[in-house]
């Protein structure tokens, strides 16, 4: 979205939110919609949950019945709808042809818990933030979107590096719901535990909430990285990449990780998206073109850190590394000096507010889930 009014878009949306007498249904009855009705129960008057998937309707979550979507059309009577699913298009879509108009009647989950903590607590809430640690992975996949197989002198980020970026970062943000470490393969990094148990130790859990490593099952974790998992209660992500890379240990790693009690989200996906490299356009011309391009694309709430500079999307940082598309300077922003009188502004630039209203990148990239049609084969390796 194009900054029109910086550091005051929401001021309207935010007297309605924080009425007392305003109730929410959450849509979307999976991990994200679950963790905020647990966290937020106490601030909001929650209906009911909708869901898709047949087999959660009628059931009850956090207390609440699940509703498919035709019996929510049926029952809906003006309350706001929180779209906490990440098929973000296809339900937009969905609540739009119910005649619900989004920033009126529906939100994305994100903007609901930053515009409420802002504008009724003064404090800065984030959804997420992932942090590279390191360019180095153990698998060389062909359409990686990190782009890591073409860095062509990867690094380990420096601990120090890491530190001053994240100390720079919690000067604008009290609180993260999800901290993340990402790489390349973050657990490739020779001080990995080290990197861990300091983050650990320094905001875990009053100003990051949950942590989380990126990970593809390839090296198995250590007992002192368990035990570190355990103290931190680190989530376990990964991607099965269906055999194609050869390389992963999926049953060893998981049965490991049940054994020591570490929660964790083995993903099949059935397609990637290809990028596009190399190509200089992605045939989107026009600015508003760009714009609901880069509104639509789910990588957009990918916040990542660069030096001291943050960013909405992994991928533009990656261009950036092996010279593809330098970032501009509208792409971030930057860290480096705490102003408390630009905290508004701040929110709005994580809710996906800049002064183009997308990213250089965004002309030259294919995008990610819910805009990018260039579907291709999970995890195919380079020779
Ligand atoms: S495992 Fe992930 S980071 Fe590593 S090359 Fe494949 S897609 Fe890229
Ligand atoms: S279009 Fe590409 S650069 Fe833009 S947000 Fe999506 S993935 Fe990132």
């Amino acid at each position: 979205m194009k900054w029109t009014n910086k550091g005051h878009e929401y001021d309207e949306i935010a007297a309605h939110l924080i009425d007392k007498k305003t109730r929410y249904y959450i849509w979307g009855a999976g991990t994200f919609g679950i963790a905020f009705c647990e966290e937020f129960c106490k601030e909001f008057s929650f209906t009911a949950f909708v869901d898709r998937n047949i087999r959660k309707q009628g059931t009850e979550v956090c207390g609440l019945p699940v509703l498919s979507p035709s019996d929510f059309q049926k029952q809906w009577n003006g309350e706001i709808v929180i779209v906490s699913t990440g098929m973000t298009r296809s339900a937009y879509e969905q609540l739009e042809s119910f005649g619900l108009v989004r920033h009126k009647d529906f939100y994305h989950i994100d903007e609901i818990s930053s515009i409420y903590m802002l504008y009724k607590y003064g404090k800065v809430y984030l959804s997420d933030l992932t942090i590279p640690i390191t360019q180095y992975c153990t698998l060389k996949c062909k359409y990686c979107n990190s782009f890591i197989p073409k860095i062509k002198n990867p690094i380990n980020f420096d601990i120090q590096q890491i530190r001053d970026e994240l100390e720079a970062y919690f000067r604008w943000t009290d609180t993260v719901n999800i901290l993340g470490l990402v790489g390349g393969d973050a657990m490739s990094h020779p001080r990995f535990n080290e990197i861990l148990r300091w983050i650990g130790d320094t905001y875990y859990p009053e100003r990051a909430r949950h942590l989380e490593i990126y990970s593809n099952a390839v090296i198995t974790p250590t007992p002192q990285t368990l035990e570190l998992f355990r103290k931190y209660n680190v989530f376990y992500r990964f991607t099965d990449y269906g055999g194609s890379s050869g390389k992963q240990n999926i049953d060893q790693i998981t049965a490991i990780l049940r054994e020591n009690g570490i929660r964790y989200d083995h993903v099949k996906f059935t397609d990637w998206f290809d990028s596009g490299y190399p190509q200089t356009t992605n045939g989107i011309t026009s600015e508003d073109g760009l714009r609901r391009f880069f509104d639509m694309c789910d990588r957009k709430s990918c916040h990542t850190i660069y030096g001291s500079k943050l960013l909405f999307c992994g991928q533009c940082m990656s261009a950036d590394w092996i010279d593809y598309c330098r970032l501009a300077d509208s792409d971030y922003f930057d860290l480096s000096i705490y102003d408390e009188t630009r905290k508004r502004e701040f929110v709005e630039y994580n809710l996906g507010f800049n002064q183009k209203g997308y990213m250089e990148y965004c002309r030259m990239c294919n995008g990610s889930l819910n805009v990018n049609t260039h579907k291709i084969i999970p995890g195919e390796q380079l020779g």
